[in-house]
């Protein structure tokens, strides 16, 4: 990127601030810059912006407009470049700050902590034009049509991944995980069709998909002698129907699986619309003893509400509560509370989301009944998994169930 090609903005209420970022990105070699002292004077410069290359660096804290009613501003402008927070407030703060401004769709490229060093802003002045912009980030968008013709063109695959028994490494069941082959753009993820699926009334039929494919599976892995029981996501559209009861039971019975393997996740993604029905639905499932999950925990509307109300077997903490859980105070605090209902409740807890080894410690360390993430295995297609069960065992026999047991008890500092 030519840097004379980029228009910069210093906003900030501190003329020394104001010379010396416009000092040090002259010596990064940046020419186009222009300084300003408060919010009112810098949508000037906002107005006659147009290009995805223009790049603000904006002081959080100012008398009159702070930053975040600035970047409101901004968005009413339609800015479509990038942003830097500079501020002195603590990091928590400006990570809620930076994620606050990509809910708005503006990139930031990160925030640098005053006082501001000369690395420092190089640093994060480098990686300008390294990550694509919002908007060319754009992924290729789906309608109904099209998604309506994947399901009838068998375009749906399944990949499965893992949950494994954290004190004896036993793989308890698999996770199915819906992916679209996509004829032209190959493997699409389920972020980008799940959604559609419940707008236009087709999440029933892309649940018959997925439930079909897992009991076919189960049925596959039983005849090579593994027990095995798959998890499938249940959305609550899915539940907003009574038929959804007896779809399911039907597929089981005419399969000839046990509803015992089955689990299914639910997660709250969107607000209850018929409360009553999602009960009923999923009392009924209960008797006919399908497994229940809630899935994300710690995310949704009212997760606790539906721990009052429904019986769940598994409890899956969100994966944001689980990586990185042992070094983040805040993060740790969740996981442990969330762990804590699970276990008083008698759930079966899982921990999503474990990446690595510092993760995968935790769970030892406190007790977590079962693990599922990166660090054990990515979701892979049923044909993978039988290899992937050896490389298991013998990550298993070498030691990962015995392996950095720390003593004491891994805790982040403060808590
Ligand atoms: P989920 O149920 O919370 O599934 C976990 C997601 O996290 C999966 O993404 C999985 O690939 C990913 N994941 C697994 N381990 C790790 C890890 O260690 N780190 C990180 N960062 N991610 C990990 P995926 O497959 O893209 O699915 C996204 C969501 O789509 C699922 O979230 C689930 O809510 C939904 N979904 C997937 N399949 C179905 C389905 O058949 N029906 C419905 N209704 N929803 C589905
Ligand atoms: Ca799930
Ligand atoms: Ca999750």
């Amino acid at each position: 990127m030519d840097k004379s090609k980029i228009r910069i903005l210093i906003l900030d209420d501190e003329p020394f601030m104001l010379k010396l970022l416009h000092h040090m990105l002259d010596r990064l070699g940046f020419t186009e810059l222009t300084i300003c002292d408060n919010g009112m004077a810098a949508l000037d410069w906002v107005a006659a912006s147009d290009s995805e290359h223009d790049l603000i660096l904006l002081d959080l804290n100012m008398p009159e407009m702070d930053g975040i009613e600035f970047v409101r501003k901004l968005t009413q402008h339609g800015y479509r470049g990038s942003l830097v927070l500079v501020s002195g407030e603590n990091e928590r703060v400006l990570q809620m700050a930076e994620k606050l401004i990509r809910a708005h769709g503006i990139n930031v490229l990160g925030h640098i902590a005053k006082p501001v060093s000369l690395p420092e802003l190089s640093v994060l002045m480098e990686t300008y034009g390294q990550t694509p912009t919002l908007a060319q980030r754009e992924d290729p968008s789906y309608d109904a049509a099209d998604l309506a013709k994947a399901i009838t063109d068998d375009e749906l695959v399944i990949h499965y991944q893992p949950k494994v028994a954290v004190t004896t490494g036993e793989v308890v069941g698999m996770e199915a995980l819906v992916r679209w082959q996509h004829p032209v753009d190959g493997l699409v993820f389920p972020d980008q069709f799940i959604n559609l699926a419940e707008e236009h009334g087709m999440i029933d039929a892309l649940a018959q998909v997925v439930l079909n494919a897992a009991l076919h599976q189960i049925k596959q892995w039983q005849l090579m002698g593994l027990k095995l029981c798959v998890a499938i996501n249940v959305s609550m559209d899915n539940l907003a129907s009574l038929n959804f009861v007896d779809q399911v039971a039907q597929a089981v019975s005419s399969i000839g699986v046990a509803p015992h393997d089955i689990v299914l996740e639910v997660t709250e993604s969107r607000l209850m619309h018929n409360q009553r029905v999602a009960l009923e639905v999923l009392t009924r499932l209960r008797l006919k003893r399908f497994r229940l999950s809630i899935d994300d925990f710690g995310t949704g509307h009212s997760s606790l509400t539906q721990l009052r109300d429904i019986s769940f077997d598994e409890l899956k903490i969100d994966k944001s509560f689980v990586h990185g859980a042992w070094h983040d105070e805040t993060v740790r605090a969740i996981y442990d509370a969330s762990l804590g209902v699970g276990k008083r409740l008698g759930m079966v807890v899982v921990a999503e989301g474990v990446e690595d080894q510092d993760d995968w410690d935790l769970l030892r360390n406190t007790n977590c009944d079962v693990a599922q993430g990166y660090f054990i295995a990515r979701p892979m297609p049923a044909a993978a998994v039988n290899d992937w069960m050896t490389s298991w065992d013998e990550r298993v026999r070498n030691g990962l169930l015995t392996s950095r047991v720390t003593t004491p008890q891994q805790r982040p500092q403060g808590l």
